[in-house]
């Protein structure tokens, strides 16, 4: 088998793929908006906002055909080895010399790319911020940053592979996991650093807050408003702690903007997720998600043909690095897929409880605030939900709440 045409014929895959899902978002934009969530926006904002989204997405329609059209290049006329051989022949110089490669042709695009974005799209549309000056320091930040990390990253692997073998993959998925996990452990006690917390002033809030936890056996510890308007427009509320001693934590931005009843329906639709375990159901999707990845990294060092055919004499820690994401870029979307479809059906469930406590009309004006406030698209593209929709679009949420209503 030749691995050159095969990585050739992935990497346009994955391009592919990216396209499309460009060019549906694109067309997205001349959808109709459903009736039932017609109220969410004023008429006028959104076209603006659909047409500035339309013009994104053209843009990396066009980014992702120069990706493809310079990167296909580079791998068919075997430039990545003919580059490497400038430079001394040890590994390290080898691998530093693929990434300079890799790293500078990803710069080259994302400088047009992104001058376009920021200086015609972006100043047309009036979000602008920076000037050509800002520009180019943030850009030449980039790529140091790019290159830094990315030289980092790839250093550590390919020493922890010399040093360990075919073993270093189960090591990356247990780092990479205890890291994933203890970040969501340790969220609720990093949020108290910088942030204020006042405990929530007696009255009808308090009262129907408990009286829903309580109801499924949990016991309250504290229910406290956090200042998180200050960093976030974000309204959010989560409750944390182990077993059935739970401490609520709302944002003050969720408190100010919403009724009594619809902040109770924000959390109804929390005590859902708690009630059906999903947090746990996430964290071993996210250890099948990472052992798959780590599989697919590992494999681009396994196969030493994959460096022979693009005229490396073995395995090139940088070239790998080139692999991998040409790898990633085809199996993480295949591995969303599922995991998205998952996460929809747990969102149905937890709005399914709250309708259950009673706040099913609540609810929907509570969405219908959150929906407007991360200026989420209302009609998007079925295509686009299956593919990449953590969360139902707002009016099939609206539609299977007034469902249960009625039963
Ligand atoms: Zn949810």
């Amino acid at each position: 088998m030749n691995w050159k045409w095969l990585v050739l014929i992935l990497f346009l895959l994955g391009s592919v793929y990216r396209l499309v899902l460009h060019i549906v978002r694109f067309r997205s934009a001349a959808n109709p908006t459903p009736e039932n969530v017609a109220d969410v926006y004023d008429a006028e904002t959104y076209q603006r906002w659909k047409a500035y989204n339309a013009e994104k997405s053209r843009l990396h329609m066009v980014s992702t055909v120069l990706t493809w059209v310079l990167m296909s290049a580079l791998l068919l006329t075997g430039a990545y080895s003919a580059f490497a051989n400038l430079f001394a022949d040890d590994p390290w110089s080898q691998l530093i010399a693929v990434l300079i490669l890799q790293i500078l042709a990803e710069t080259l695009l994302n400088v047009v790319i992104s001058y376009v974005d920021t200086m015609i799209i972006e100043q047309k549309y009036g979000f602008n911020r920076s000037t050509v000056k800002t520009f180019v320091a943030d850009r030449i930040r980039e790529f140091l940053l790019n290159f830094v990390l990315s030289t980092g990253l790839v250093c550590a692997l390919c020493a922890l592979h010399m040093a360990m073998g075919n073993w270093v993959v189960v090591l990356l998925v247990g780092v990479m996991f205890v890291f994933t996990l203890t970040a969501s452990f340790l969220y609720p006690v990093l949020s108290r650093i910088g942030n204020r917390f006042v405990p929530l002033e007696e009255g009808e809030l308090k009262d129907k807050l408990m009286a829903l936890l309580n109801k499924h056996g949990y016991r309250v510890k504290a229910i406290e408003v956090m200042d998180a308007s200050r960093r976030t427009t974000k309204l959010n509320a989560y409750f944390t702690g182990f077993g059935k001693m739970k401490t609520i934590v709302l944002f003050d931005n969720l408190v100010n903007a919403m009724t009594t009843d619809e902040i109770c329906a924000v959390f109804a639709h929390e005590l859902g997720h708690g009630i059906h375990k999903d947090v746990l159901k996430n964290q071993i999707l996210n250890l099948v998600n990472l052992t798959a990845m780590s599989v697919v990294a590992w494999l681009t060092v396994y196969f030493t043909g994959l460096y022979t055919d693009f005229g490396f004499e073995g395995v090139n820690y940088g070239f790998a690095y080139v692999l991998m994401s040409i790898g990633l870029g085809l199996v993480q979307p295949l591995l969303d897929i599922l995991i998205n479809a998952r996460s929809r059906k747990a969102e149905y469930r937890a709005d399914e409880q709250a309708v259950q406590e009673g706040y099913g009309e609540a609810l929907v004006e509570a969405l219908k605030k959150l929906n407007r406030d991360n200026f989420a698209h209302l009609s998007p593209d079925p295509v686009l939900v299956v593919l990449e929709y953590t969360h139902p679009p707002l009016s099939q949420r609206v539609a299977a709440i007034e469902k249960q209503l009625k039963k």
